[in-house]
């Protein structure tokens, strides 16, 4: 059997220890999962499956933290095998830049960097990975102020489809690294990222909860700050509503906003609308003066382990009467699954903040002529498998529902953030064809033979250029 074959010359090549054969705790359980130690490993892993993965007679994932929660996204079923890149750790500060390995989580580099009073665009959450958050765009705490994350990635360590470690940057591989902001899995395995640092201390934030008929008012104020000219680009805004059985004893019902100031500063007057909503819950809320290792774990401490999970979205202009409609849809669509065991469903709103999209050198195909724009994520839990076509396909039909409406007012905006999205969206088709044709002309030049498009199927491809030639 093919995959046999693959997986012996893995197993004649690698030690012992660095391959597990069959087994994970995961719902998806690979034929072997190899441990590369190194860049090298790396290397060796991707000449020696090339041969099979081209005969068509293997497939394989890659992972690097695994948190994002689209299925098949990180991980692959047998006879497929998972590269599970966690032992590329090594985090290194050094002339206003901070390189970390493959399989680090932004913890480890928040806590180096807070000890030097500096700072960098990662994860608001200390238990995710670098790999999807540095490929794909990329949420930070400092977002308005220095853009999106991949935006501050000035070097990708790279092994290619060849085998070849290679460094995409500015001067080195320029239109691979342009490529690989925004282009996610599909040019090559990315060992070390090098992302730019800044001075930072801590600041002031943390979360709140309050009622929905609260909600249209935080929108309004959310929607107005945004488009003030000018708007401070030290703020980090997510507002959000939805129900969770967590809360039933209150309705289950509830609004959340978690607000940051960026700099060493309490209560200004930016926040006041964010942070003083009232009524709220006095004993829930955690404003207070954080470092970013605080501030991301306690984000960390907010999501949920060992519960299924759908993450999905769609982007329009920050427009009130919009958002207020599409919250509406999400509001109609959740209500008959309130029973279903261990449901949380929200419908949290992210700001695109013109000072972010100016900042945007990358493949996504936005900028700032097109903001200020909102993201709208639909975040379910839920705790049977039985119940997933149900909660999967009604989120579905709210978010088809949430772009007709805003087509409808010439608000919607095609683009879909690939760290947010499930199966059945498209993000790299979201990023407009010249944006897309760029990626496939690229991805042809690196990898001829399209290794990383018909050998690694999770992650969201690049589809087919007949598609859109
Ligand atoms: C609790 C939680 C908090 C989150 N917080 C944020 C946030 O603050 N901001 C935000 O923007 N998003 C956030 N996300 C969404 C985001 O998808 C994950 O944070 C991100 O995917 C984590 O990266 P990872 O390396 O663990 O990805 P994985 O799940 O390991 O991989 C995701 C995809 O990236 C590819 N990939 C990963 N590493 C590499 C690599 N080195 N080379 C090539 N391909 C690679 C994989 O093949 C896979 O297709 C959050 C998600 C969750 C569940």
């Amino acid at each position: 059997m093919p995959t046999k074959e693959a997986i012996k010359a893995l197993a004649d090549t690698f030690p012992s220890d660095r391959i597990a054969i069959a087994g994970t705790e995961d719902e998806l359980t690979p034929a072997a999962i190899l441990l590369p130690q190194d860049n090298n490993d790396v290397a060796k892993f991707v000449k020696l499956l090339a041969p099979f993965v081209l005969a068509g007679n293997v497939e394989f994932a890659v992972r690097g933290v695994g948190q994002q929660p689209a299925p098949g996204c990180s991980n692959i079923d047998s006879p497929g095998i998972t590269l599970d890149l966690q032992n590329l750790t090594g985090i290194e500060i050094k002339d206003g830049l901070v390189s970390v390995g493959a399989g680090e989580h932004w913890s480890a580099a928040y806590e180096k960097l807070t000890e030097r009073g500096l700072g960098v665009t990662g994860s608001r959450s200390a238990l995710g990975g670098i790999g999807r958050l540095a490929l794909a765009n990329g949420l930070s705490f400092f977002g308005s102020r220095e853009g999106f994350i991949c935006d501050n990635v000035v070097n990708y360590e790279v092994v290619l489809s060849s085998g070849d470690i290679v460094n995409a940057s500015a001067t080195e591989n320029p239109k691979l690294w342009k490529a690989l902001l925004g282009g996610g899995n599909n040019f090559g395995i990315i060992t070390r990222f090098d992302l730019r640092t800044f001075e930072q201390g801590p600041f002031w934030g943390g979360a709140l909860f309050y009622f929905p008929p609260s909600f249209p008012s935080q929108v309004q104020a959310y929607c107005d700050k945004l488009h003030i000219p000018y708007a401070s680009k030290e703020t980090h805004i997510m507002i959000s509503q939805g129900y969770t059985d967590a809360f039933a004893a209150l309705g289950g019902h509830f609004c959340m906003n978690q607000a940051y100031y960026t700099r060493e500063v309490e209560k200004l007057a930016v926040l006041e609308p964010f942070v003083s909503v009232q009524p709220q819950i006095e004993a829930m809320n955690s404003l207070r003066m954080m470092t970013l290792e605080d501030a991301a774990k306690e984000q960390a401490a907010q999501s949920s382990d060992g519960v299924r999970c759908a993450y999905m979205n769609t982007t329009v202009k920050a427009d009130v009467t919009t958002l207020l409609a599409a919250a509406e849809i999400f509001n109609d669509s959740f209500q008959p699954l309130k029973e279903l065991e261990g449901m949380t469903s929200a419908f949290t709103l992210q700001a695109y903040p013109v000072s972010l999209l100016e900042k945007c050198n990358n493949s996504l195909g936005i900028s700032a002529d097109d903001g200020p724009l909102m993201s709208i994520l639909l975040l379910n839990r839920w705790k049977n498998k039985d119940d997933d076509e149900l909660v999967i396909g009604t989120f579905k039909k709210a978010l088809e529902r949430i772009d007709e409406d805003a087509a409808s007012r010439g608000t919607a905006v095609p683009y879909k953030y690939m760290n947010y999205v499930y199966n059945f969206q498209d993000p790299i088709g979201s990023y407009g064809i010249d944006n897309h044709q760029e990626l496939l002309k690229i991805s042809r030049e690196y990898d001829p033979e399209g290794l990383f498009q018909e050998g690694v199927p999770g992650g969201f491809k690049l589809g087919k250029a007949s598609a859109i030639e």
